[in-house]
Parts: structure tokens; sequence; C-alpha cells
């Protein structure tokens, strides 16, 4: 009897069967099947089975809170950027009453914590707003560089007066933040960066300049990459941050550069005569620049990255919805089954790298991504953003290529994401050194 029963215990284990036969009772005492474990809640569909690319309720990374936050954050783009970005694009620059509005409705240093002054929201409440931001199509604003490339820095690095003078105002979008490494003459390699700050007594000398800053012109305070010591073993050994603010004697800004994209983001030349700064505008310590900079470079390549994917899902939803309607040779342009199959081959692209994103936030938001891994993300969704604008664009025919059509914009401000953050070919040779070690 007691062999029956084991029998048929492990029988209805294997078919899993317990679930529904519920208890099987015995007197010869052999162990009962444990009651069916409670129903987990209804999971997130990911975006391959959603109904479309950018619904709200969807991802398994985010919680329903993060979707309140995601509803009011596309409000705030369709309300207060969406109707003005045209007028923004022809000024490039946007208006300093929209970085206010954004400070008042708490979206300015999401993921800075609040004993710091800011939001104290995760990071994946930050993605929200580069993911948004996308959706929207609108690139003017440079919130998530102020946000969460800049920020960090003052919030990790900075003194506790710097973060009590400068991230509440940043969070209120009363301050306007940049960093600044890229010269003429240093962009990839920024071990050829010239722009020095001498000693003087406690204070330190600065002169240089630099180039293709965003949110340059509009900036109220700068993170300046500079060399300290001209004798370090590298230069990497040498190279220290300042801060440095708008009005300090000596710190002018070039014209606004006129790019083929981007059109209304403010992007500028920096230059730096004989700017005197007290020892009070160091940022951490000297001569461990460098090493602050590798530190946050993955955030700014996972930022880059996840917007890349948004941006494919925003022109595949613009493109989708163009085709349905375009009619040629008496139907729409969707029956044609070439274009179906475009269609579900960008689809099927964009959801694998949205996979592989929500990976890398996930693990980001655990303190878990390798620079490696987010030089992939990075190389990976610029280049697949940049295939899916070239494709998006082609199934718009001539349309595409009229700036009043939103995938016009996209495919140009898709240009850039290859080459900023560090050009794909360097995040291809930090990845190699992942694989193969440094030569
Ligand atoms: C719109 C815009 C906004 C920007 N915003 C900022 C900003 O806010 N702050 C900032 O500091 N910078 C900013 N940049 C600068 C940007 O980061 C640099 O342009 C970028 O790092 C490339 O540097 P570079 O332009 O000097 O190109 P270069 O370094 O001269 O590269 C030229 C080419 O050579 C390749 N190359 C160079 N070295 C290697 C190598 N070792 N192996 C293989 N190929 C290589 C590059 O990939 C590229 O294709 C911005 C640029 C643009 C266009």
């Amino acid at each position: 009897m007691k062999r029956v029963c084991l029998y048929l215990f492990a029988l209805v284990h294997v078919l899993g069967a317990h679930r529904w036969v519920g208890c099987i009772t015995c007197s010869t005492g052999c162990r009962r099947p444990s009651p069916p474990p409670p129903r987990p809640p209804p999971r997130r569909p990911e975006t391959a089975s959603a109904k479309t690319l950018m619904d709200i309720g969807t991802r398994g990374i985010f919680s329903e809170e993060h979707d309140l936050f995601r509803q009011n954050v596309r409000r705030f783009f369709q309300e207060e950027v969406v109707p003005y970005h045209t007028e923004w694009e022809k000024a490039g620059q946007v208006s300093r009453e929209l970085w206010q509005k954004a400070g008042e409705q708490g979206l300015l240093g999401v993921n800075i914590s609040e004993k710091h002054g800011g939001i104290g929201g995760d990071l994946l409440s930050s993605s929200v707003m580069w993911e948004e931001q996308m959706y929207s199509n609108c690139s003017g604003p440079g919130f998530s560089l102020h946000s969460d490339i800049v920020m960090p820095y003052i919030s990790n690095y900075g003194s506790k007066a710097q973060i009590e003078n400068f991230i509440p105002r940043m969070a209120a979008g009363k301050c306007i933040g940049a960093i600044a490494m890229t010269e003429p003459g240093a962009g990839s390699d920024l071990q050829g960066v010239r722009t020095y700050a001498k000693r003087d007594g406690s204070d330190w000398i600065l002169n240089g300049n630099k180039v293709f800053i965003t949110n340059g012109w509009m900036s109220d305070l700068v993170i300046v990459v500079t060399v300290t010591n001209r004798d370090a073993k590298t230069v990497a050994h040498g190279i220290s941050l300042f801060l440095v603010e708008e009005g300090m004697k000596g710190f002018s800004k070039g014209k606004k550069l006129e790019k083929i994209g981007l059109k209304a983001q403010d992007t500028a030349e920096l230059f730096f005569e004989d700017v005197r700064l007290p020892a009070e505008a160091l940022l951490g310590e000297v001569d461990k620049g460098f090493y602050y900079l590798m530190n946050e470079l993955p955030q700014e390549r996972l930022l880059i990255a996840d917007m890349a994917i948004a941006s494919c899902e925003f022109m595949f939803e613009e493109t989708r919805n163009y085709v349905c309607e375009r009619k040629a040779f008496g139907k729409t342009v969707s029956h044609l089954q070439t274009v179906q199959h475009k269609l579900a081959e960008l689809k099927t692209e964009i959801c694998i790298g949205r996979v592989f994103l929500d990976n890398c936030l996930q693990l980001h938001a655990e303190k878990r991504l390798d620079s490696s891994t987010a030089s992939m993300a990075k190389y990976w969704a610029t280049e697949l953003q940049n295939k899916v604008a070239t494709q998006c664009l082609q199934l718009h025919g001539g349309w595409g290529y009229m700036w009043e059509f939103p995938i016009a914009k996209a495919f140009v401000d898709s240009r850039v994401q290859p080459i900023y953050g560090g050009t794909n070919e360097i995040m291809k040779e930090l990845i190699a050194r992942s694989i193969v070690g440094k030569n």
C-alpha cells in the first residue's frame, strides 16, 4: 500500500497534478503534497506582446508606481514641450521657463538622493524620463545630461558645501549643468586634453577651451576636465575636475554651434582665459578626475543606449501608423507583403534590443553593470537606431524627407548617437579589452 502511495505521489508531482487534485489522503502515513502556492500577481507584458511598443504598464522591470510616474512625464512632454519645440528649433535652444517647470514637477535630478537635495527616485524612474523624451520626439531639453550625467558627479564626489550649493538649485531647474571634456584637439583621446589649471596660492588659474558642449550656451555650471599635473606619469594621472560658474571673470561662451540635428539643443564652445578658481571649485580630489570619469561613463552610455531603443520604438510606431494610412495602387502600403516583412524584421530587432536594455537597466539599478556591458549596449543600440531610422524613413517615401514629418527629425537626431558619449569605435575597443585583455 505504501509503495502504491509513493508511486501515486511521485506521479502527481511529475505531472504537476497536485495543483488540481489537492492533497492525496492516505492512512499509511506517507507524506502529503504541500498545498498549492498562492497565485503570483499577473505578469506585466513585455513589449513584444504589447499593443504598441510604447504602452504604459508593460515591461517586467517596472512597477505600477513607475507607470504613474510615466503618465505624468508623458503629459509633461506633450503639454510643455511638444507645442513649443518648433519655435525652439529655430532659436537653437529651449526656454529657461521649461527648465523651471520641469523642476517644479520634480522631473530633474530624479535619481539623486533626497538628502542631497534631489528627488530620491530610483534609476528606473530616471530611465522613464529618458524614454518619454524620445517618445515625444523632442530632443531639445538637455535634461538627461543635466540630471543623470552632471548631477551625479556633484552628488558622488562633491563636498558638503558643493552639494548644498548646487544640487537643490539644479533639481529646481534654476541652475543648468554641463560637462566639458572635449576640446578641438581632444575627443576620443582624453590624453590630448590641453586645458590647464595652475596653482596660485590656494587658488587655481584656468586656461583653455572646450567644444561641442551640450547645454553649454545655457549652462550656469560646467564641470571642466582639466590637466592639473603636467609631470604625471600619464595625462590621465594628472587630470582634475573643476566647477566653473557662469559669470566668473574670464569664462566666456562662443556661438551656439549649428548642427545637422538636435536643432533645439544648445551646443557651444567654451573659453577659459585666466579664470581664477578658489580651492572650493575643485570637485573631489586633485588629479583624480580621470578615475571619476571612468566611474561615471557607464551610466552615460546606458542612458544613450536606452534613449536609442526608445527612439526605435517611437519610429516603429510612427511608421506603422503611416503605412496603415498611406495609399498606393488602391490599397494601403501596409497591404504590401514586402512592407509587412520589413515591419516584422524591425519589430523583432527592436524587441530583442529592449530585452537587453532592460537587463542592463536592471543590472545598473543593482550597481552591477560593468563598463564593457554598458559599451555593448551603447554601440549596438545606437547602430540599431540608425538602421531603424533609415528604414522607417524609407517607408515614408518622399514625405519622410520633409522636416514637418516626425520621422525626418528622428532620422537626423539619431546620427549623433554613435558619436558622442565615446564613439562606437571606442566602445568596441572597450568591449575587446574585456575579451582579450589590454594589449
Ligand atoms: C551634438 C554633440 C554633443 C556633444 N556633447 C558633448 C558634451 O556635452 N561634452 C563633451 O565633453 N563632449 C561632447 N561632445 C563631443 C563628443 O563626445 C566627441 O565628438 C566624441 O567623443 C568624438 O571625439 P572627436 O569629435 O574629437 O572625434 P575623434 O576623436 O577625432 O575621432 C574621429 C574618428 O576617429 C575614430 N577614432 C578615434 N580614435 C580611435 C581609436 N582608438 N580606434 C578606432 N577609431 C578611433 C573615431 O571613432 C571617429 O570615427 C558632443 C558632440 C556632439 C556632436
